[in-house]
């Protein structure tokens, strides 16, 4: 059998006269930049999240870049994040002009520790950015104190958690701003890149949706050196069409965890971690193993589709040297060696799910 890591024509194949209807309806109005189809969308995500504001960027990286400056980040500020994320996370602290400082991970859940955020608190401080990385929360009760209590903004990369909730709260509404990306293989992916900012504040908001417009206040009368970072009319549209799909969607993941977790009896490898706290979305299921590699080429010869998220953490990447010469953070470091992540998807078939699960099982029989 062959199991891939992500197949999107199998979504398509099922949705597909909704989707075209809603694109050719863009098309019809011939409203392509911003207009009523981002603000539809915006309204939904709003009360689909709970957040008083919700803000369509181009992409989940500028959605983080905007919340930055929008929370009003400024050169030399020091903001506290994980190293085991992707890329984005980091860059664009760096790009806001401020200072990465990598905190480590929680060995369990892979997300940041706030132990870790605590000792790391200088008087540059001003944000902590935790992810809730492959869609399971943070611990953001204890995120949640320490920022009180030194004052920092918080900003949540929810890039991975859309739809998962901290008790019974969604993801993205706890600091003073969550960030969320459509790509395509996200769990609310549109057809092309796109992102939203969510929002409780309404200076963020009102900062974010000029930043996203050249820092314009209206056509042509410019208050911040801005950016163009519009989500499209088009992929608005799309995103209308299918985030009322969304929890449906993700419980489909759930059922495929599920699976996974009954399945696979190897002592070889951990599961993922669930908390007291946090719905677990599974934009990503997965394991710690041992000897990862072999694993990985073994399942690659049955069929079987994996994939390490991330095999290098960020504080050893080239891109950070400037900001991690000397910093060793051990949890981060054996999850890059240990992770590997097996195919996810709600069209995933129950029977590649298992096929994927006897597979592991028959490595380290
Ligand atoms: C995908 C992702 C991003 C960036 O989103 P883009 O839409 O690709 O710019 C940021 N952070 C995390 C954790 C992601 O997984």
């Amino acid at each position: 059998m062959r199991v891939k890591m992500l197949d999107l024509t199998r979504e398509y194949k099922i949705h597909r006269d909704e989707y075209m209807k809603a694109v050719n309806g863009v098309f019809d109005r011939g409203s392509f930049i911003l207009g009523e189809y981002v603000s539809n969308f915006e309204s939904m995500l709003a009360e689909y999240t709970g957040a008083k504001h919700a803000i369509g960027v181009a992409n989940g990286t500028d959605a983080i870049l905007l919340s930055l400056l929008a929370s009003g980040i400024k050169p030399g500020d020091e903001v506290i994040t994980t190293p085991f994320t992707f890329i984005a996370t980091a860059e664009t602290i760096v790009l806001a002009g401020a200072v990465p400082v990598f905190a480590d991970i929680d060995p369990a859940t892979f997300n940041i520790s706030p132990e870790s955020v605590k000792e790391l608190i200088t008087e540059k401080t001003r944000a902590v950015l935790p992810v809730h990385l492959y869609g399971n929360p943070a611990d953001m009760d204890s995120i949640m104190s320490i920022a009180e209590n030194r004052g920092l903004s918080v900003i949540e990369d929810c890039a991975q958690s859309l739809g998962a909730n901290y008790r019974g709260r969604m993801t993205g509404t706890f600091g003073d701003a969550g960030t969320v990306s459509f790509f395509p293989t996200k769990n609310l992916g549109c057809a092309g890149d796109g992102g939203a900012i969510i929002t409780n504040r309404d200076e963020v908001a009102e900062k974010a949706r000029k930043l996203r417009v050249h820092g314009a206040e209206k056509k042509y009368v410019h208050s911040y050196i801005g950016f163009n970072s519009r989500l499209d009319s088009l992929q608005a549209a799309l995103l209308s069409v299918k985030l009322p799909k969304l929890d449906e969607k993700n419980a489909a993941r759930k059922r495929i965890a599920e699976i996974y977790n009954s399945r696979i009896k190897a002592h070889g490898v951990v599961k993922p971690a669930l908390t007291p706290y946090g719905e677990h979305i599974y934009h990503q299921y997965t394991l710690l193993c041992s000897e990862r590699d072999e694993l990985k080429s073994f399942l690659a010869e049955k069929g079987v589709d994996s994939t390490i998220y991330y095999p290098v953490p960020l504080h050893r990447q080239k891109a950070f040297e400037k900001y991690s010469a000397g910093v060793n953070l051990p949890n981060a470091e054996s999850a890059a060696a240990g992770v590997l992540s097996l195919p996810i998807y709600p069209e995933l078939k129950d029977e590649e799910a298992e096929y994927a699960a006897d597979q592991i099982n028959s490595f380290y029989a």
